[in-house]
């Protein structure tokens, strides 16, 4: 059975895309924990950190790096990023397809890690994926 994420993957469910290629794709959490909250997912389904190969890892890590300044850039409220990978379901990991979370920040915020999102309506979601999307691809064409 396809993981959730495959299934968004493979365009059977919506989401909210800010990047995709052939390797890894990122989109917006459906329940954020602030406002901008992105997954960023390999292609290739691997429900385990140890299963992924190192070179997709770092493919993982360097687009969430860029979205944390696409982020940054398109939201100048925001102050800081959380990264959050959660390995396995005694780590909190609910969806087995390893996932980073790219989490905003802004003063005063009151996040407290532990908790859940509100689900947001998907056309909040489309519009922040827009955002994040039109300073990303600006990003990676330099
Ligand atoms: P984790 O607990 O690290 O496995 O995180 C799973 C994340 O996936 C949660 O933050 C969920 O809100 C998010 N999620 C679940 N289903 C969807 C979906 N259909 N589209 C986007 N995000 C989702």
């Amino acid at each position: 059975m396809p993981s959730i994420f495959t299934r968004i993957l493979q365009n059977e469910l919506p989401a909210s895309f800010v990047h995709r290629d052939e390797v890894v794709a990122a989109f917006l959490d459906i329940q954020p924990l602030t406002p901008g909250h992105t997954l960023v997912v390999p292609v290739r389904e691997v429900a385990s950190l140890s299963d992924l190969p190192p070179e997709i890892l770092a493919r993982v890590t360097a687009l969430g790096q860029e979205i944390g300044l696409a982020i940054r850039a398109t939201d100048p409220s925001v102050t800081g990023i959380n990264w959050l990978l959660c390995d396995g379901p005694d780590a909190g990991q609910e969806v087995p397809h390893i996932h980073l979370h790219v989490i905003p920040r802004r003063k005063g915020d009151g996040l407290r890690f532990g908790g859940k999102g509100s689900k947001t309506e998907r056309a909040d979601l489309d519009d922040w994926a827009a955002r994040i999307e039109t300073c990303l691809k600006d990003q990676m064409a330099k």
